[in-house]
Parts: C-alpha cells; structure tokens; sequence
C-alpha cells in the first residue's frame, strides 16, 4: 500500500437554530463552502475587503447524528488499524464547537457517544470476528496542557516500564511519549472505564489545578498487535489510533472563520500508509528450524524415489573430507577415473579439495625447483647485474643456454654454452673439434629445441650417449624392420669427398634424413602418425562413452519417474506377475541396450589406450634411433678419419661412428706414428708384407677401441 492518500477533511456544523443562510452556503456534492460576507459600509465607498472564500472538503456534515459522523469519517480508519494500518482523527474548532462532542460525546447518552468509545467498539468486534488473530489492545490517555504532559490514566494500577517523568521522545519507529502508562484491556467494558476514568480525570483536574479545559489537547490512542493464530508465522503487525480533541481555535477575528482555512490545508497534506509489519524472533527461528527438518525429510524421500542409498546432508567431518581429499589425488593421478557426485556439499567439498591438492602441487613444485636453482627477482636489478657479471646470464637478460628468453632462473648450463661461447661465436673448424673432443663424444645433431620441427619438443629423447650403444645394439635385434644402414652399402662407397668444414648439426640432421636416415626417418614419421589416429580415436571413443553414460542416466531418471508413477497409482499384479505399462518396459530395454553399448565402446576404449602406449614406445624407440644413427653418421662422415673407418671395418658390428671421436683422436696420434714407423721400417721385406703390416696394425687399433669402450661403458655405469 504504498499509494499516497490525501488527509480527509470534513467539516461538521453543529445545530443551531439561526443558521447564517445569507452567509454561509453548501455546495450540491457537499463538498465545499462557500462564504459570502456583506461590505463593511463603514470603509467607504473604495473598499478593496475581500467579501467571498469558497472551501474544498471531502464532505460537509451539517446537522448530522453521531452515528452518521462516526460512519462518514472514523469507521475506515479503525478497520484498516487491524490491518496493520495507523490511524489518527483529529478535531479542529472554536470552544464551544463541539469537538468533545464529536470526539467523546454524550458519556450520559449512549445513542450520543461519541467516535471513542464507537471506536473501541468496533476493535471488539472486529477482534471476535477475527479468531484466526490473536490480538491485544492496550489504550493510553494523555492531555497537553500548557506545554506540559499529564496522564488521564496515572490514577489506575499500573506496571508499566517507568514511572519517571513524561518525555517525548522521537526515534525512527515514531514519536512516542516515553513514561506513559498503556493499559491493556481485554474486552470492550474494561476499555470504556478506562476512557471513563479519563474523562473524570479531565474534569477533576481542570478544576483542581484550576486549567481551562478549552485550551488543554486530549489524545486518546488504541494500539492494536495481531499475531496471527492459524499461519506460525513469524510476522506480525502493529497498529496505532490516535484520536485527538484539540483545544479551541480561538480568536475568530484575527484569525478570520480559520477552522475552515485550517481544514481545506490540511486536505492538502498527504500521507504514505504502510503496514507496520514486525519480526518475531523466537517465532521465526522455530518456523526455520520446521522448514529445516521438513526439507529433510523431502530430500530423504526424493532420494528414496532416485534409488539412492541413504544420502548423509549433514556437514562433513574430518574422515569424509580426507576420504574427498584421497579422492581428487587419485582423480589426478589418474588412478579414478571419475568421482561420484552425492550431494551440493560434496561437490563443493570437491571443489575445496581441488583447491588444497592444487596449492600444495604448486608449494611441492615451488620447492623442487628452489633446491635446485636459485631465483632471481626479474625487478631485483643488483642481483640480476651480478648474475650477468658472473656470466650466467647474457646482457639481453637470457639465462645462458636459453634460447627463448623465457623468464629467468639459473641452473646448469648445458656445456656447448659455457660462458663466453656466445661472444666468440666465430670458432675456426679446429677449435670446434678440439671443443667436441674435450666434451668426450659427440652430442646429438642439436641441442633440445633446435631440433627438426618434426620432432615434437616434449617427446625429445636425450642426445646419443656412449653408454647407450649396447642398448642400441640389443635393440637392433629387436626392432629388425628398422634396418640400419649397413656400413658396407653402395652409397658409402660412393661418398662425395669429405667437406673442409663440417655443416652444422642442424643442416646436416636435414641431409642425413633425406639420405642415409631417410628409412629410420620414413617409419619414425608412420608409428609417430599411426600413434596420433589411435590417440584421435581415443579421445572420439571418450566422448562417445561420456554421451551414452548421459544418455544412461537419462533414462535411468525417466524409468524411476515411471516406477515411482506406478506405486503412486497402485501396481498390478497377474499371478504373482507385476504389469508394466508400455512406457516403461521399452525405457528398460533402451536401458539394457545403452549398457550394452557402454561395455563395448569401454572396452574398445582399453584396447587403444593398449596400442596407444605400445605405438609411443615404438615412436620413442625410433626417435632414439633416428638420432643415434645420426650422431654415428655425422662422427663417421666429419670427423674421424677414414683410414681408421678402413681398418676398423672388417666383420666388426662395432662401427667407428660409434665411439667418441675423443678417443679416436686420442689413439690416432701414437698409432699413426707406429704406423707410418713399421710402414717404413717392413717396406724392405717386399709389398706383401705391407698387408700383413696393415692388418697387424688395424687388428691392434681395433683391440684398443674395443678395449676403450668397454671401459667408457664401465665408467658410465658407475
Ligand atoms: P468544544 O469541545 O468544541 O469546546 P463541546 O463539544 O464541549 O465543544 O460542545 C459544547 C456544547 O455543545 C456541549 O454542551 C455539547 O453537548 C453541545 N453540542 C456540540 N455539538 C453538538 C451537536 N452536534 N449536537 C448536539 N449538541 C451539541
Ligand atoms: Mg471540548
């Protein structure tokens, strides 16, 4: 009810037996005056003097009874009180006007009682009419005289809150009079003595303390609380009726017949009637904890009809979380492959635990990466020059061997970017193969994201070490459709002749898969696609397995809706037999055959995940393979000498390639010498000797390559 309403004002005219006709006329919807005053002749013939008022009012009561007064503009105003609605009626006029009149009335006459106790009748009867409400009223009494505040009702008993002196006090609930006994009664009688003995106390005190009761205002008020009987609701309203005798509107002449100036402005005054609605706290925290217990008990039985077992919605404790906890760690470790969904507090606990398992994951992370390198703020610019003097970090900011750029954290450089390399980028073969010798092998074609596009950078395989040749050799057994490129071939015959200075390892990767690896290269490029349509698969058969588990659930929820609709109706039954409708036998088998269904694409989904990880082996293994060739191709076609390939070559499965050009060289210089010392020295005993010479020597070199990588491999396993 939040429309505005205007004040209501009506004028009531007393009886009197000259009534001013030539001055005072009604207007025919009696709801406006009209005054008309003759010219005061004595002013003169110019004579400015206002002679005629016309007044707006919401009605005019001339002659009429108590009864209708109390009709026309009380009745409305009470009965909305016991909606919840405050009222006030107030009573405006010159002594002598019949504002007492009107308000109180006749106490001697019924028939001429007045709104107050009409009103206090109405509440009665509208409280019996109402026994879905239990409602009280309590009234108070209270003259103001002279500014000051007196209490009609101070002289019955009363155990009220104070009994210190009356103050007006006014806070956002509205101005009340703070010390000001209300008196609860029960039934209309015991609400007439109250206003009775008002009334008497009105009349004792303006003689005893010799007031003029005229001039003295009079506010009875009934306060009316509804709580209602049926509904435990916690809601209840409050109401006020303030009915108020005013004291006289004295001095007619100055003020100029200003009961009506008075009415007609007020008429202008409007109002915002709003129900005064109050919370029951103790009410409302019952009715809670019934709607909490009801709910409950609703979800019990939604469960029920879902065929789900007893769901606990109670919060969880200290085992359920860490059971949730175990759960997410096994989801992510991919140990569960799904974690059942129970109830909103357990997927939020889900949720929570993520959450902890997560931060923990990034501290763990945090940790290992802390013991093995140190930070460096990126704004900390002292430890950031220190670093680039120490040579750790080039001057662009880039961490040594680092080729994005990509944030900054120190560790161990790879050896080919020592500090320093960077600036003596222009290195002379020699000093490249000196470099590559002090290394003690040869590193694969290129240092981890240079390599071939081709190559994923994820899955890159550790560069060819000397310790991995008898793994490669085991496994030439075992993957003999790779062939290697046998070192007698045709194409090695044919060689072109060796380049003055090595291309890079990057170019030379190109070449090598285009040529000699171009079969390694050719199957590691069919396993590493053949891996990618089983992973395609796997990924198509997921989602296929994920849409009928949907689908499955869908009509697991229909075929429980059919069921719970067959008990609600009543089953029947033919000879021990239950009868199903059509619906609901067709959702069963929909169901059987979605299962079905299921169990297949699950198992299809094994089977790739089997040859998934079979084909990555194979792929790894190829990768490994491809780079391992490489590094013996690169080191056979740059760098060791061909003389020692010759010597080294006969019914050896040991290719030069193989072993580190390190020790290659290393052995190179003493045997060459011996070499060339017996050439000179056995020339005299004829050319044939010189074969038995040159198979003596290779036999030794061969006897010594083998004896060193025996014990390369032994150091390297240590
Ligand atoms: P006020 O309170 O405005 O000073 P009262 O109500 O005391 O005036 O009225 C003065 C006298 O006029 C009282 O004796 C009252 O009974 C009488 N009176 C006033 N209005 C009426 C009325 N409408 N019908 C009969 N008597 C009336
Ligand atoms: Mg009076």
């Amino acid at each position: 009810m939040s429309t505005r309403k205007k004040v209501h004002a009506f004028v009531r005219v007393r009886p009197t037996d000259d009534f001013a006709h030539e001055v005072i006329r009604y207007g025919d919807d009696n709801k406006s005056i009209d005054i008309h005053l003759k010219k005061d002749t004595r002013r003169g013939v110019v004579n400015n003097q206002q002679t005629d008022w016309s007044f707006k009012l919401d009605g005019v009561l001339h002659d009429a009874s108590q009864d209708l007064v109390y009709e026309t503009v009380a009745k409305d105003v009470i009965s909305q009180a016991l909606d919840g609605y405050n009222g006030t009626i107030m009573c405006y006029g010159q002594t002598g006007a019949g504002k007492t009149y009107t308000m109180t009335g006749a106490t001697e006459n019924y028939k001429h009682r007045g709104i107050l106790p009409r009103a206090l009748q109405q509440v009665f009867r509208m409280i019996e009419e109402r026994p879905t409400h239990a409602i009280t009223v309590r009234v108070s009494y209270l003259e103001i005289y002279n500014e000051s505040l007196f209490d009609l009702l101070s002289t019955l008993p009363y155990v009220g809150p104070s009994v210190t002196p009356m103050t007006i006090v006014e806070n956002p609930q509205g101005v009340f009079i703070k010390g000001l006994s209300v008196h609860l009664t029960s039934q209309e009688e015991d609400a007439f003595s109250l206003l009775f003995e008002g009334e008497t106390n009105r009349i004792i005190a303006s003689h005893t303390m010799n007031k003029n009761s005229s001039r003295s205002h009079c506010i009875f008020t009934i306060y009316v609380e509804a709580h209602s009987r049926t509904l435990s609701d916690e809601k209840y309203i409050t109401s006020k009726i303030n009915l108020v005798d005013l004291a006289g509107s004295e001095r007619l002449g100055k003020s100029g017949l200003s009961s009506l100036r008075f009415a007609s402005r007020m008429k202008l005054v409007t109002t915002e009637p709003a129900i005064n609605e109050k919370y029951d706290a103790e009410r409302m925290v019952k009715n809670l904890e019934k709607e909490l217990v009801l709910l409950k008990q609703e979800l019990a039985i939604h469960d029920s009809l879902a065929n789900r077992s007893l769901v606990n919605y109670d919060p969880m404790d200290e085992i359920q979380i860490a059971e949730i906890n175990s759960q997410v760690r096994r989801y992510l470790e991919g140990t569960l492959d799904e974690i059942d969904i129970i109830n909103l507090r357990q997927i939020q606990e889900v949720f929570n635990q993520f959450r902890v398992v997560l931060s923990q994951q990034e501290q763990e992370v945090e940790c290992a990466l802390r013991r093995k390198y140190t930070f460096i703020d990126k704004n900390d610019f002292a430890a950031i020059s220190a670093v680039q003097k120490a040579g750790l970090m080039d001057v662009d900011g880039h961490l040594v061997g680092e080729p994005d750029g990509q944030g900054f954290g120190l560790g161990v450089a790879p050896f080919s970017a020592k500090p320093g390399k960077k600036a003596k980028s222009k290195k002379t073969f020699k000093d490249q193969l000196s470099s590559s010798a002090r290394k003690e092998g040869a590193s694969s074609p290129v240092g981890g994201k240079d390599l071939d596009v081709s190559i994923s950078k994820t899955q890159l395989t550790p560069s060819s070490k000397d310790g991995d040749v008898k793994d490669m050799l085991l496994r030439d057994r075992e993957t003999s459709n790779i062939e290697p490129p046998s070192s007698d071939s045709p194409k090695e015959e044919l060689r072109p002749p060796r380049p003055s200075t090595p291309p890079s390892k990057p170019v030379a990767f190109e070449d090598f898969k285009n040529e000699r690896g171009s079969e390694i290269n050719r199957i590691f490029k069919e396993n590493k696609s053949i891996l990618n349509e089983r992973r395609k698969r796997a990924s198509e058969t997921t989602q296929r397995i994920n849409a009928i588990k949907r689908e499955i659930d869908m009509t697991k929820e229909a075929l429980n809706f059919q069921k719970s609709l067959r008990e609600k109706q009543g089953e029947y039954e033919n000879q021990g037999l239950m009868i199903i409708d059509e619906e609901e036998f067709l959702l069963i088998l929909k169901l059987k055959d979605l299962k079905k269904q299921y169990r297949t694409e699950y198992q299809d989904l094994r089977d790739l995940r089997a040859e998934i990880q079979y084909c990555q082996h194979l792929v790894d293994q190829c990768r490994h393979r491809l780079l391992t060739e490489f590094d013996i191709w690169y080191n056979e076609s740059f760098f060791i000498p061909e003389d020692m390939q010759v010597a080294l070559k006969p019914g050896s499965s040991i290719r030069p390639g193989m072993i580190p050009v390190s020790r290659i060289m290393s052995l190179g210089e003493d045997d060459q010498d011996k070499f060339s010392q017996l050439q000179q020295t056995m020339l005299p005993e004829g050319p044939d000797s010189i074969s038995f010479y040159n198979a003596k020597v290779k036999t030794e070199q061969k006897h010594k390559y083998l004896k060193t990588m025996m014990g390369l491999q032994q150091t390297q396993r240590k």
